[in-house]
Order: C-alpha cells, then sequence, then structure tokens
C-alpha cells in the first residue's frame, strides 16, 4: 500500500474520508483518501494536481471488476458513473462518455438499430471500465469491447487530451495498457458495424439476459468471473469445480454453488477474506489440475 504521509491542500470539490464499500457490486472496501466525481472537462486539472503532488489515482467506474483492500486507498479516487454521463449519436458512430453504463449504451445501440451491442446488457459496468478490461463473453456468443470500439479520447498524467486507438493500447484477453492507470479514458467512439432489424436485435439481447439468468447469482454481491479463462476449452468453473471447492468458504466470502468461478459476499466479507479464497482456489486448482488461475479482477491497494 501507498503512504501518503505528507499535508497536502486537496481541491475544494474533493470528498474525504469516504467509505468505498458502496461504489463496488462486491460491497467491499475501506475509505478513498479522497474521492472526486468530474466532469470531462474538469478532469485534466484535477489529474495534474495528482500528478504534482505524487498523489495515487485510481479511476473507477462501476466497481464491478475490483477488490479494494479493507485499509481503504490513501490518494485520490477518480468516480465517472454519475458525473460523466453523455451518450449520443453522431452519424454512423456512438459517442459514450466514460461512465456510461453498458446496459444503457446496449439499449440505446439497439434502439438505434446498431447491431452487436447485445452483450452489453447484462455487464454491470461503465464504458471506461469495460474498454480498459476489454470486457466481454467468451463462451455465449463470443464477443469483446475491442469488436466495436472505433477510438477513444484520454487524459494523460500531466492533464493533456489525446485521441487513441486500439492498436496503440495492447489489447489482450480481459486486459489492456490502461489498466496501468497512466491514462484516463474520458470518451469512446463506437462504430456502426451493421444495422440491424429492431426485432432481432431485441430477440438477441433477451437471449443474452436469458443465459445470465441460467447460470450466474446475479443476486447476490460479486465482481463476476473471478479468473480468466486458462488456455484450452474448460472454463475456470469446472477446475474450480473439479477441485471440489463449490460452495467453499473463507470467512463470509463464498465459491458460488450456481458458479464455482464467481465469488459472493456473504453479507460482512472483507477483502482479506476475498483474497484469502483466491489464494485457497489457485493452490488448490494448481494442485488437482496443474493449472495456474490468473485473476480477472483487479486489486486495488
Ligand atoms: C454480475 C456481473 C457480471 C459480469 N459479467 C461480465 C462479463 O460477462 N464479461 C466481462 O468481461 N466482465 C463481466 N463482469 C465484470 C465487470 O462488470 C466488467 O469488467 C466491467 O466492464 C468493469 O467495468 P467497471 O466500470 O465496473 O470497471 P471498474 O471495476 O470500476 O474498474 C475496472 C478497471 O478499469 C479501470 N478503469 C475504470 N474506468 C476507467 C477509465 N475511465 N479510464 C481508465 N481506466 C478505467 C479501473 O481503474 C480498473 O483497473 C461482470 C461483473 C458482475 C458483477
Amino acid at each position: 500500500m501507498h503512504s501518503l504521509k505528507r499535508k497536502v491542500e486537496p481541491p475544494l470539490s474533493f470528498k474525504e474520508e469516504v467509505p468505498l464499500a458502496p461504489y463496488s457490486t462486491w460491497h467491499i472496501g475501506g475509505p478513498a483518501r479522497w474521492l472526486v466525481e468530474p466532469t470531462v472537462e474538469e478532469l485534466p486539472s484535477l489529474i495534474k494536481w495528482a500528478f504534482h503532488h505524487d498523489v495515487p489515482v485510481y479511476f473507477l467506474g462501476r466497481g464491478s471488476n475490483i477488490l479494494i483492500d479493507d485499509a481503504g486507498l490513501p490518494g485520490l479516487v477518480v468516480v465517472t458513473r454519475n458525473s460523466m454521463t453523455e451518450l449520443r449519436r453522431e452519424k454512423d458512430l456512438i459517442v459514450a462518455d466514460s461512465g456510461v453504463f453498458l446496459p444503457h449504451l446496449s439499449q440505446f445501440a439497439a434502439k438505434a438499430g446498431f447491431l452487436g451491442f447485445e452483450f452489453l446488457i447484462g455487464i454491470p459496468g461503465t464504458v471506461g471500465g469495460a474498454l480498459a478490461m476489454n470486457s466481454g463473453l467468451t463462451v455465449f456468443r463470443p464477443r469483446e469491447m475491442a469488436s466495436i470500439v472505433k477510438d477513444f479520447d484520454v487524459v494523460n498524467v500531466d492533464g493533456s487530451f489525446e485521441t487513441l486507438t486500439l492498436e496503440e493500447i495492447n489489447v489482450g484477453y480481459r486486459r489492456t495498457d490502461l489498466l496501468s492507470g497512466k491514462r484516463f479514458v474520458t470518451r469512446v467512439r463506437f462504430r456502426l458495424e451493421s444495422k440491424g432489424d429492431p426485432e432481432e436485435i431485441r430477440s438477441s439481447t433477451l437471449a443474452h439476459l436469458a443465459e445470465r439468468k441460467r447460470k450466474q447469482p446475479l443476486d447476490k454481491p460479486t465482481a463476476g468471473s473471478t479468473f480468466k479463462s486458462p488456455p484450452g476449452s474448460k472454463g475456470a468453473g469446472w477446475y474450480i469445480e473439479q477441485a471440489g471447492l463449490k460452495g467453499f468458504q473463507i470467512g463470509q466470502a463464498k465459491v458460488s454453488p450456481r458458479h464455482a468461478n464467481w465469488i459472493e459476499n456473504l453479507g460482512n466479507a472483507t477483502a482479506a477474506d476475498v483474497r484469502s479464497l483466491i489464494e485457497h482456489i489457485q493452490n488448490r486448482v494448481k494442485v488437482h489440475s496443474d493449472i495456474q488461475l490468473e485473476p480477472e479482477v483487479i486489486f486495488f491497494d
């Protein structure tokens, strides 16, 4: 964990010592030293301020893929979900601010007759988080963010704006260079790949939702898939199940009885509970199947 012992005068818009559990879908995490919800225009000066004062910055969308440390975060947390939410159509493009909720983007695209956004309907993250993660589906109708993005705007640590394409961020399976936290996505442009019949898009969207309801513990606080799919045809959940860990629990963190690659917070789970469970799963799967599972969730500490 970083330490920030020096006295630093923050800008007035910063809130201090804000509990972060409500900002994560796992409902886990200690307080942020500072938290701010800026507009796109306000962002560069805040990033510059943090850089100048050597304050660590954490970008947070909907917190649906992160585990926030119990001790909290000793820097500035920039939250996009409430203040960066503009969504519009520009000819054959959809332009979305980084805090736009993915199911809203999916519905907006469907109304505009854009095909290929249906997979976003059940991913409870933001445009910025999903681009940074290259979020998507691997089993049911495989697709990922990179397949629909044209280009995007970022703010660099010196406060400068830049427009980038996917070629510049080293896109991989559930990763991009944006995860290094050095560039903040402010706005993304999506291209119209092909026009679709509204009825066809609607039924494809409903099929995605039905598939999720069938397989996933959507009524529990989780962060979706805990581990990336290992190479080969079997998913991480299959290996976890083979190791006899379905339903296994440490503290208040439990391997979901519904889907073994998901970890449920039973009510008062700590980040330490989840981390111990993650390590235990990795060790047991390694011994049982000689597979090294790699976390998909990002650790914020
Ligand atoms: C019920 C459930 C279902 C899920 N299903 C899927 C699924 O099908 N497929 C899938 O891939 N994922 C899935 N997830 C995981 C998660 O929803 C996605 O990874 C999502 O895209 C993360 O978005 P977020 O806004 O919540 O990002 P966060 O969790 O807030 O952040 C994730 C990472 O992105 C970075 N980041 C966030 N915003 C920005 C920004 N503006 N600029 C630069 N970096 C940024 C953060 O710093 C962090 O490193 C699921 C999660 C849940 C809880």
